[in-house]
């Protein structure tokens, strides 16, 4: 099965609205196994998306529309694409229901071209939309094909597409794709690919890796008749990649989600333990990161965030003298600040990070990058020396992932110290 994402909107266009929605659809048709060659997009306007259908529906099975589906002049996708089709808009009475039903919840007032959202070919099947007014629409293209209309608005398209249209694929692709994602932190991908180099170009179940800031994603891939089947072969694969890989693989997942501050909270929950941080070049981005997480109100604490050396002396009570000796970026810093946060919030645990983001500061001793992290327990307190490299904010989100990757380490009883 071949697909094809197109997206209508001239804000697309003009880099006005960030195109989440053609990522959204492709990540997921990826882990389906459905092949993508091409991604459009294109204004509001009626001749080039008519063009735009044309050469999607001359190389692809299944086109996916995203926008344009409000009740306005410049929604065109739906008209359009049935004048390509050489068929008629009808009013659907199912979809007429439903969008008459949204405005009823939504206390609002149904206007006339209302009714341009409830029209559709005569031979479409409606996809509800749970989240908003306009339903979606699977609409037979001829040979077999299909244009599946999405609306604009990711909180409506992102569920549509999940519940609805992922179903329909797999039923019609006859065979199911499970996979697994295996998250790695602390080894580069090439490293990654040396080590599994054999296991990647098997044909099935696949193994592909990906790359985000710092970390390495693989995604393994079975196809079978049933999802236990698929299941079941992939749980070789993963033990394999275990036993190539060690630590640095920090979570294993059955969707393509997950962070290390993720891992990190629920490491501490698991463990029953609370935590403190003390940032001085993160600025506060290793409590805010964790605190993006569920549940993370049952093990964050608190923290600091002493940027100039003054609050670091004032707020955690690093002597003056240890800064002056020592430098304040240093293992001494970095420990005493941990150590503080850690017995002034009584907590089980507590991270700090002191280091050059740059891009001014640097010196042939401790070159922009240098950071370290300080961690302390109710058992220790250590440092850990990082040699980031890149710019400002490279540096800083990195910080804030070899932190949480710590904190994670040290619960699980893998840091040396
Ligand atoms: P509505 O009924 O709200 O008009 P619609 O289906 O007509 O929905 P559009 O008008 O095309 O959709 O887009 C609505 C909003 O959804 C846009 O203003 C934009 O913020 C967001 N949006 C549209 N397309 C995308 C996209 N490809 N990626 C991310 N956001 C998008
Ligand atoms: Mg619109």
């Amino acid at each position: 099965m071949i697909a094809e994402i197109l997206c209508v909107g001239t804000e697309l266009l003009m880099g006005q609205v960030l195109n989440t929605n053609a990522q959204y659809i492709a990540r997921r048709l990826a882990a389906q196994g459905v092949s993508i060659y091409h991604q459009q997009v294109v204004g509001d306007n009626e001749q080039r998306l008519e063009e735009a259908y044309r050469l999607a529906l001359s190389r692809a099975d299944v086109v996916i529309t995203s926008g344009g589906l409000g009740p306005t002049v410049d929604d065109i996708t739906k008209r359009t694409a049935a004048k390509v089709l050489g068929k008629e808009l009808v009013l659907n009475e199912e979809a007429y229901r439903m969008v008459c039903e949204r405005f009823q919840q939504y206390h609002r007032k149904m206007t006339l071209n209302n009714q341009s959202q409830a029209m559709f070919t005569a031979d479409t099947q409606i996809l509800p939309n749970p989240n908003g007014t306009a339903p979606g629409a699977i609409v037979p293209a001829g040979e077999g094909k299909v244009i599946i209309h999405l609306p604009g608005p990711p909180h409506e398209l992102e569920p549509m597409f999940h519940d609805q249209v992922e179903p329909w694929i797999q039923a019609r692709s006859g065979h199911v794709l499970v996979s697994r994602y295996i998250r790695i932190f602390g080894m580069g991908e090439s490293e990654v690919d040396m080590r599994l180099k054999d296991m990647e170009v098997r044909d099935n179940p696949t193994l592909s890796p990906y790359c985000s800031l710092g970390e390495v994603i693989l995604r393994a891939t079975a196809r079978a008749e049933d999802a236990q089947t698929a299941a079941a072969m992939l749980e070789p694969v993963i033990s394999e990649i275990r036993s190539r890989l060690g630590r640095v693989i920090y979570d294993v997942r059955t969707d393509d989600g997950g962070s290390l501050a993720e891992t990190a909270v629920h490491t501490l929950r698991d463990k029953g333990w609370t935590i403190a941080t003390a940032e001085s070049l993160t600025g506060g981005l290793i409590a805010s990161t964790m605190v993006e997480v569920p549940g993370a109100s049952n093990v964050v604490k608190g923290g600091w965030v002493t940027y100039q050396t003054v609050s670091k002396t004032m707020l955690l009570g690093v002597p003056e003298e240890t800064i002056a000796r020592c430098n304040v970026v240093s293992e001494e810093v970095a420990c005493a600040m941990a150590k503080s946060a850690r017995e002034q919030l009584d907590v089980d645990i507590a991270v700090s990070a002191t280091g050059l983001a740059g891009p001014d500061g640097g010196t042939p001793e401790r070159p922009v990058g240098t950071v370290f992290l300080g961690i302390a327990t109710r058992e220790r307190v250590y440092a850990v020396p990082l040699h980031l490299s890149g710019n400002r904010a490279r540096i800083r989100t990195l910080t804030v992932k070899h932190a949480l990757h710590a904190v994670t380490r040290e619960i699980k009883g893998e840091m040396e110290g």
